[in-house]
């Protein structure tokens, strides 16, 4: 049994081919939608429809595989490999990629949201917008700023 094999048995999820070929995909990519899953997989198994990808997509996000968020103004659910600490988004506004990152949040707005808002911060998951490497060292990120700067 590969890895992908021994945690679809673990989640009591039935070992197909399709979900494998998901997690695989999606544990060396960035967060993508399910029609971006499907054009990765597609190239694999031509038998396989946008539907079952998605559907499959579900699935594993439901035991807790794959986590589905949705941000940004297009709006779609995209789909990530649960890595454990990656649990952060840093978004590129320039290219409107999504990078998982670990990093330390200061633990004091627990403090204050318990205090202003009387609410119990549990799980944290923040939304980082800003520029990826890429875009910066391409000039993307210059000409975002200043095409922002006119408007
Ligand atoms: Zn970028």
């Amino acid at each position: 049994m590969t890895k992908f094999d021994e945690i679809l048995v673990k989640k009591h999820l039935k070992r197909t081919k399709a979900r494998i070929m998901i997690l695989k995909v999606l544990e060396k990519s960035l967060p993508l939608t399910a029609g971006e899953v499907f054009e990765a997989v597609r190239g694999k198994d031509t038998r396989l429809s946008l539907s079952t990808v998605y559907r499959n997509c579900e699935a594993l996000a439901e035991k807790g595989l794959l986590i589905r968020s949705s941000m940004l103004s297009d709006g779609l659910s995209r789909y990530e490999y649960a890595h454990g600490n990656m649990i952060h988004h840093a978004i590129c506004l320039s290219c409107k990629r999504i990078f998982p990152v670990d990093v330390e949040l200061e633990s004091e707005y627990k403090d204050k949201m318990d205090e202003d808002y009387g609410f119990e911060a549990v799980e944290p998951r923040v939304e980082i917008y800003g520029f990826c490497k890429e875009c910066r060292a391409n000039g993307k990120a210059e000409e975002y700023k200043d095409h922002n700067d006119e408007e």
